[in-house]
């Protein structure tokens, strides 16, 4: 995204703080650093006008010591080749931490997709997978949904990839409709997850999950999900945003009403009578003890993270909190649970549905969400455990888990040749 810094500096920057804990060999380090592909595509679509309009996309895998890569597809109008290293990286560690057999991997067009049609959303997939071809594969690298894609553009994905091979391939894409090997669960996976880490962390700092007055940022399949579910768990839901602004009521919004009326689609929800209205920088910064960003990267930074009233964030996003708004917010004593854990729900779920393609059998939904909280409550739990460990803060100790995995495997397997 077009930020003032770069997010994958931001990233490497992480990296490296772990890499000295772990006392990292420095040319594995070098290895860990470095995306091991990367690819721009410039391709053509013929709007509905007539009119040929290029656009540009990207694949990057960053790697795949532990398994194939996997990592998500993002359309908004300010990805670039920074945003998509850094978010492959993540997921790299990610995949680590919650101990699925991947690597990771991010992919995305600079489109604002308010600007096309279904059709020409359609023909801008269909162009700009067959673009990728090369790197995407069902045992190699598996794309799934993220900002501005969903189970229609996966499924277009997944037709894609399936008319060029000759046969049916469900397992090289994740967050499939049912009705095309989807797996029960997924749309909830990561907003659901979410919830399960925050209650996870309430349990560590003594909390009534209960008594939590909640913010979340972004109200799309993450944020709406850990709003409506958080407001499930008895908690009370006081603000809300999407891309055009949020909503504020002290009292707590009626959720579920909001989710049927405004998830999922841009811009409206501070159209919502009965709240007060507020911009998207005063959300983060309205009183509440449980903040969830869901949004985009880079929201709470070094100019904003001293008026954060909350006491934990949990990180809906990818990249959220800055590296300087870390610093804040440990020493306020806020409680950030990192991305590469809090988040991690959609891909469990992904790996969950390739297993389900891959065998053509499939569960049913309460065994999918069983599976994930259990996940979710180990990853959490052996975070927590290098944390008081190594007393540190709750990122570095995500990444000192999930950088060793990736390193170990790295070393096991060797340099090839
Ligand atoms: P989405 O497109 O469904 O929703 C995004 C939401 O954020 C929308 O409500 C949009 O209006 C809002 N938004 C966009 N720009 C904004 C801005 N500048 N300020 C405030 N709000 C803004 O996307 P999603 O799948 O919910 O993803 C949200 C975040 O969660 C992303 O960072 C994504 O990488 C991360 N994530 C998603 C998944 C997944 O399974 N979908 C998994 C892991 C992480």
């Amino acid at each position: 995204m077009s930020h003032q810094f770069s997010v994958y500096e931001m990233a490497r920057q992480q990296l490296a703080v772990a890499a000295e804990y772990l006392d990292l060999d420095e040319g594995l380090h070098q290895v860990l650093a470095s995306p091991m592909r990367q690819l721009i595509v410039h391709f053509p679509v013929v709007l509905d006008n007539g009119e040929v309009q290029v656009f540009e996309g990207y694949r990057v895998q960053h790697n795949s010591a532990r398994g194939p890569t996997k990592g998500g597809i993002r359309y908004h109008p300010d990805v670039d080749l920074d945003d998509t290293n850094a978010l492959a990286m993540w997921m790299t560690w990610k995949c680590a931490v919650a101990n699925i057999p991947y690597g990771g991997a991010k992919g995305g067009v600079r489109v604002d997709t308010k600007q096309l049609s279904k059709r020409e959303l359609e023909k801008l997939t269909r162009r700009y997978i067959t673009e990728i071809n090369s790197m995407v594969g069902e045992r190699s690298d598996i794309p799934a949904p993220d900002i501005g894609t969903n189970a229609q553009v996966m499924a277009w994905v997944m037709d894609t990839l399936s008319m060029q091979q000759g046969h049916t391939v469900p397992g090289v894409v994740t967050g499939k409709p049912l009705e095309l090997g989807g797996s029960e669960g997924r749309v909830e996976a990561t907003g659901r997850g979410v919830i399960v880490a925050a209650h996870e962390a309430c349990k560590g700092l003594n909390i009534d999950f209960t008594k939590n007055k909640v913010v979340v940022q972004g109200f799309g399949n993450v944020g709406a999900v850990a709003a409506k579910l958080a407001e499930e768990s008895g908690a009370t839901v006081v603000g809300v945003s999407d891309a055009l602004g949020g909503i504020y009521n002290p009292k707590g919004l009626p959720i579920r009403e909001l989710v049927d009326r405004f998830a999922g689609r841009e811009g409206g929800i501070r159209d919502f009578r009965d709240a007060e209205q507020v911009s998207n920088s005063e959300l983060l910064e309205l009183p509440c003890d449980l903040l969830i960003p869901a949004a985009i990267s880079a929201q709470i930074t070094e100019s904003n993270a001293d008026k954060i009233k909350a006491k934990l964030i949990v990180e809906g996003a990818n990249g959220p909190c800055t590296p300087a708004a870390d610093h804040i917010l440990d020493g306020k004593g806020v409680l950030v649970v990192p991305d590469i854990l809090a988040n991690a729900g959609g891909v469990v779920v992904s790996y969950f549905e390739w297993v389900q393609d891959l065998q053509n059998f499939f569960w049913e939904e309460d065994e999918v969400n069983q599976k994930l909280t259990k996940i979710m409550r180990q990853s959490y739990a052996s975070v927590e455990n290098v944390m008081r460990a190594h007393k540190t803060d709750m990122r570095t100790a995500a990444l000192i888990i999930g950088v060793k995995r990736v390193a170990d495997a790295t070393i096991r397997r060797g340099i090839f040749p």
